[in-house]
């Protein structure tokens, strides 16, 4: 197998048979084998009924069914671990990433890079909000990050198989792929591409998600924050040291003291703020580390329900 196409799919009826369509042209004219992993990713629109007829037609779809929604990355993630090529592209369904870029990453490949991620010269069709917050989260992010993260470059990427066999020893429940993919070395390529507006349907990537990501982008490849932590704490300490000193100097050499309420109330005030904000960062920490030690697997594929007829159900089980 020569090439693996990785597709995560969540509620993308609307664009999938476009999708296929054009994944497909370019892939034929590669004039190389190659399978295209569709990921359902627990949608709940037709998009599974559409996969399967995809895979009926042609032996060279595989539907990946997972048993819910688990999320962009993880959906990615499930592909990764059932990619058989000596290749591997991840791609998203909507066709904002154009597959005809494909054979230009492969061209790449064959130069001998073992990466190959699309950096965005352009992405019309996005509000000037995601556009000015996704430059601001990069660079925020590079900031924080031990391993510097690529500006501007999505999952839209080639990966060769030693970088995907890496990918997949590679467990952890947070997943920002992006940074894995910066932290896993090899010989990496930015292949600059313009990026179409999204074909139909709206963006699976709402508000809450996307912060999500960026917590895990920052929380999961640094303890950044928690020495921001040490810091602010370092700060906070100097400045009640200067203050009791302050305060025992004026009331040793002088008859007066400290006076007011307002000094308490700014202190008191400030103190609090500080230890509930690093006892927060800490907490973050935690709570992937808590995740972390369950130790469940990333995703579950679902039941297998094509030949599941009245005479075939299973007896309930007794408790
Ligand atoms: N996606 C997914 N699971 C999710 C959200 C999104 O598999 O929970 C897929 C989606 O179908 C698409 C890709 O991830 O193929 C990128 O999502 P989208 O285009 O909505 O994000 P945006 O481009 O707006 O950031
Ligand atoms: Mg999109």
């Amino acid at each position: 197998m020569f090439l693996s196409v990785i597709v995560p799919c969540f509620n993308e009826e609307e664009v999938l048979p476009e999708t296929h369509r054009r994944l497909g042209a370019v892939l034929d004219s590669l004039g190389e084998d190659y399978e295209l992993l569709y990921v359902n990713d627990g949608s709940r629109d037709r998009t599974l009924a559409m996969l399967r007829d995809l895979a009926q037609r042609d032996r060279r779809v595989r539907v990946i069914n997972l048993s819910r929604n688990f999320g962009h990355q993880i959906a990615v993630s499930a592909g990764l671990d059932h990619a058989q090529g000596r290749v591997t592209v991840i791609i998203d369904a909507d066709l904002q990433d154009p597959p005809a870029v494909i054979p230009e990453m492969i061209d790449k490949w064959r130069e001998g890079y073992d990466v190959v991620y699309g950096q965005r010269r352009s992405r019309p069709g996005e509000s000037a909000f995601k556009l000015g917050s996704a430059r601001l989260f990069y660079r925020f992010l590079n900031l924080l990050s031990d391993r510097p993260i690529p500006l501007d470059a999505g999952d839209f990427r080639l990966l060769d198989r030693a970088v995907v066999d890496a990918m997949r020893g590679m467990r952890e429940y947070d997943r920002f792929l992006r940074g894995m993919v910066s932290w896993v070395g090899f010989r990496q390529y930015a292949l600059p591409y313009d990026r179409d507006a999204r074909f139909a349907g709206e963006s699976k990537y709402p508000l809450m998600k996307m912060l999500r990501l960026a917590a895990d982008g920052i929380l999961s490849f640094s303890v950044t924050p928690l020495r921001a932590a040490i810091v602010l704490g370092l700060v906070s300490a100097a400045l009640a040291f200067l203050g009791i000193v302050y305060a025992i100097v004026l009331r040793l050499t002088t008859s007066t003291w400290v006076s007011g309420w307002t000094l308490l109330f700014v202190a008191i005030l400030f103190m609090g703020g500080v230890q509930l904000v690093t006892a927060g960062i800490i907490g973050e920490y935690v709570g992937r580390i808590y995740r972390e030690v369950k130790g469940r697997p990333l995703y579950l594929l679902a039941a297998d329900d094509r030949d599941r007829g009245p005479e075939r159900a299973r007896p309930p089980v007794s408790r």
